[in-house]
């Protein structure tokens, strides 16, 4: 059934409301991760093909903009319910190309639509601003205008969400856009350009230009002065590159980039709360989440209590084809992904930590590595300060509230920190003190349409999600004006 849903999806470049091949007839292979069978090829964008993207965005601009609210709110919204109505189709997808479960897909695909339920709702809601100047000289008239033609780029691990985070927004604001998705995973980015036609959006909005050359795409679209705005979910390696570029032409820049989320569990801590929370902050999509758990710091006096609690969850997760019935963790993206947690673990143990469960990668065929459990992990293991990206969980004991905030803190990234315990004042003070743009407090799911979501530090520059997301697309323009 999967395959002829594949089938189905249209594998060419989307520009200006119609589908191309790309201006050298060059195609990539998606595979699936669970069966490292090719499942499709699709059209790879070239240089030509982005500035004839760009231009399609650019021309069609002024009249999206003009658009009144109400109708743009009108079509996200359209954009929604065809979202969830095909629901099960799109997470059969994300998961075929990505590996996560068919559960986590719908779970995607829920968080997904919710971007354009919540932005065609904030569509209609944003208002500018009128003052008077103090000296009484001056009438200060305020408005949010679009910042006009945005490149998005977005990363495998959440075809779907990462994509819509972007597009709603942008769409409410009156931007025009266009989509470069990863090229482990473009047929979900694909759907989306048929989805928002099927609903409404003119040719030229939305354009979705899947490639295998990533950086000559965003090289050429950045350095087209008609390009006004870049918006990266990715790595922060990819992310400091673009951010160079950026500077050439001055892009308005969001970005969302890698973390390292401390997950601490206090003394105080109920400690089936904690086990509970601690899986699905480390185990969603395998662990491929930047939000994911990366190091689980634990008062020395529940140390063994809860590594015994997490280490039996994570061993009896079935690991297999995320489609299959009963599988509770998917693999990994690719063979690269796997090969980095399986070194990260192995470099680890080499210096003396011990694994309570897994440590292996699974079978011949497939990228699969076992949920795993750490402890007793030398200070300078590798695995402590870099991305893990996979179902592995690290634990390091502390004994007191500042010297876990001072282990929570010491890493360059700054976007989600988790904490429980049963004294919420003491879980705020520390939360307080954690620089992280996102925490949660006993509990391991935070994403959320409504809330704004971004990092500190090198975790990225501004926010998705919430009003603030949608001020990401906007400029403020200033009218002095006597009357
Ligand atoms: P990545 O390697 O940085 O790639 C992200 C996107 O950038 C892809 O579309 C990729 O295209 C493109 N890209 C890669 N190199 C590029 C270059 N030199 N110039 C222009 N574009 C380039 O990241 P990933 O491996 O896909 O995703 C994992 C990372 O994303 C993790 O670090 C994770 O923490 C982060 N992430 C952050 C958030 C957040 O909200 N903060 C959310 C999800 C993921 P190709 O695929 O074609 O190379």
């Amino acid at each position: 059934m999967s395959e002829a849903l594949i089938k189905s999806i249209q594998k060419d470049l989307y520009i200006g409301g119609d589908w191309h091949e790309s201006s050298d007839r060059q195609r990539f292979d998606v595979r699936d991760p669970a069966t490292e069978e090719v499942i499709a090829t699709v059209a790879s964008a070239t240089a030509d093909d982005a500035t004839a993207a760009v231009t399609a965005a650019f021309d069609a601009g002024p009249e999206w903009a003009a658009r009144p609210a109400v109708e743009r709110a009108d079509i996200l919204r359209k954009s929604y319910d065809l979202m969830m109505a095909r629901a099960d189709d799109y997470a059969t997808v994300i998961s075929r190309e990505e590996g996560k479960t068919l559960a986590e897909g719908l779970g995607e695909v829920n968080y997904a639509a919710s971007f354009m339920r919540w932005y065609g709702e904030e569509a209609v809601r944003y208002s500018g601003k009128f003052g008077r100047a103090p000296a009484g000289n001056n009438n200060i008239l305020v408005q949010h205008k679009p910042v006009g033609v945005s490149l998005l780029i977005t990363p495998w691990n959440f075809p779907a969400a990462m994509a819509t985070r972007k597009i709603a927004p942008a769409l409410a604001a009156g931007c025009t856009t266009i989509l470069k998705p990863a090229s482990e995973t473009p047929l979900t980015a694909l759907m989306l350009a048929s989805l928002y036609e099927e609903a409404g959006v003119p040719p030229g909005v939305v354009n979705v230009l899947p490639s295998r050359s990533s950086s000559v795409i965003s090289d050429t679209i950045m350095s087209d002065i008609r390009t006004r705005k870049i918006s990266f979910t990715g790595s922060t390696e990819v992310g400091k590159l673009l951010l160079a570029k950026a500077a050439e032409t001055i892009i308005n820049c969001s970005m969302e980039l890698g973390g390292n989320a401390p997950f601490i569990v206090l003394d105080d801590a109920d400690l089936d709360i904690s086990a509970e929370a601690a899986l699905v902050a480390k185990i969603r999509s395998a662990g491929e989440s930047c939000i994911a758990a990366n190091r689980f710091y634990v008062h020395s006096s529940v140390l063994d209590d809860f590594s015994r609690r997490l280490s039996d969850m994570m061993s009896r997760l079935k690991v297999g084809p995320g489609l299959d019935p009963g599988i509770d963790v998917g693999p990994l993206v690719n063979a690269e992904t796997r090969d980095k947690v399986e070194e990260l673990v192995d470099q680890a143990v080499k210096l003396g930590a011990t694994i309570m469960t897994g440590g292996q990668r699974i079978g011949d065929t497939g990228f699969y590595y076992e949920p795993t459990v750490i402890v007793d992990i030398p200070a300078e293991a590798e695995i402590l300060h870099t991305e893990i990206f996979g179902p592995v969980a690290t634990i390091v004991a502390f004994d007191d509230d500042d010297e876990v905030i001072e282990m929570a803190n010491n890493t360059i990234f700054g976007l989600a920190a988790y904490i429980c315990g049963k004294d919420i004042g003491r879980a705020l003070h520390i939360a307080d003190r954690i620089d992280a743009g996102i925490m949660g407090i006993n509990r391991g799911f935070v994403s959320d349409a409504s809330a704004p979501f971004g990092g500190f530090k090198q975790s990225g520059i501004g926010r998705e999600g919430s009003q603030d997301g949608l001020h990401e697309f906007f400029e403020t323009k200033y009218i002095a004006v006597d009357w």
